[in-house]
């Protein structure tokens, strides 16, 4: 059987741990969060009681992070990855972290002989749990088809962006252009409010016109329009404002390497700056929504 150690099993990571389960691996989960690892055990995973004893002897090691740093620490502290893991295990992390971090911690995974790929998600909570997101994959060609059929488990596209680091550069351009595009969405909702149309009958009509986007139809900011969306559910459980607001940071620090302007990226970080203090960081981006309407 293959051994796949999964750590960080949060909004995210638990349905991803969930699916690799239930697609014949053996996961061996971990997270600091004690109740999450006994849902992890429910789905059918096995509980690690570390990182050092979840990783020693799997086959393959993936992560599911909040930040950057939360990486370079499971990755490098004494109890870490790279001390434990196998030697010919692949690691695999899934999280959004900057394309410096990415290749930081890929080189000193090569360093010491492992295999090692970015494979960011795109998709949200929805898509880890029904087992369809796009994983976006920074490795070389030996390195990404190992990976492969261990994301084809969790996810509906895997798509080779390029060398170490290429994923997390598709991702946080990808995710600069969903918050855009979500206080683009939900000022066209509540203009619509105040203007007296009915949100169903503008959602049918815009989700089959030109402003049709994802922010519309997987995850419209309206309840009682898209089941799965976080609106439904008083925006808890889904992409946190602070995540969203960190990937747009790692988007515009990358526009400053560059030596680019993105005046659409600069206003959105504004917004979702106000809104985490005006609401709370784990509420979901697209709960924006509701301070754009009481504005
Ligand atoms: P989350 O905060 O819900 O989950 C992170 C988990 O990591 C938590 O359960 C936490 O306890 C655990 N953790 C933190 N430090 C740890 C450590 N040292 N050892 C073990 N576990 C540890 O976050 P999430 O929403 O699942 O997001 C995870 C990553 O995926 C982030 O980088 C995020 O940007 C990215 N992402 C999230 C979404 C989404 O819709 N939520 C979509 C795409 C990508």
């Amino acid at each position: 059987m293959v051994d796949i150690a999964f750590i960080g099993l949060g909004a995210m990571g638990s349905g991803m741990a969930a699916n690799l389960a239930k697609a014949g691996y053996r996961v061996r989960a971990f997270d600091l969060v004690p109740a999450s690892i006994e849902a992890a055990v429910t789905a059918g995973c096995v509980a690690a009681p570390s990182v050092n004893q979840a990783v020693s002897g799997a086959d393959f090691v993936l992560t599911m992070l909040p930040t950057g740093a939360h990486v370079l620490d499971v990755y490098q502290q004494g109890e870490g990855v790279l001390a434990h893991a196998r030697p010919d295990a692949a690691l695999i992390d899934c999280s959004t972290i900057s394309v410096e971090d990415a290749r930081a911690i890929g080189e000193a995974a090569r360093a010491d002989g492992f295999f090692m790929c970015d494979a960011p998600v795109s998709g949200g909570v929805a898509a880890a749990a029904a087992g369809t997101l796009t994983f976006m994959v920074g490795g070389s060609a030996a390195e990404f088809e190992k990976a492969k059929p261990v994301l084809q488990a969790m996810g509906k596209a895997v798509i080779h962006a390029g060398q170490s680091g290429a994923g997390q550069a598709a991702k946080i351009c990808n995710n600069m252009l969903l918050a855009i595009s979500m206080i683009g969405t939900c000022e066209a909702f509540v203009l619509a409010e105040k203007l007296g149309l009915d949100a169903k009958a503008f959602y049918d009509i815009a989700s089959q016109s030109s402003g049709q986007s994802w922010s519309m139809t997987s995850y419209a900011p309206v309840p009682g329009l898209v089941p799965s969306a976080p609106s439904n559910r008083d925006f808890n459980n889904g992409f946190a404002g602070a995540l969203m607001l960190k990937d747009l940071r790692l988007a515009l620090e990358a526009t400053h390497h560059v030596g680019m302007t993105a005046a659409l990226a600069l206003k959105s970080e504004e917004i979702y700056s106000e809104y985490i203090l005006k609401y709370s960081p784990s509420r979901d981006f697209s709960g924006v929504i509701d301070m754009l309407r009481n504005q």
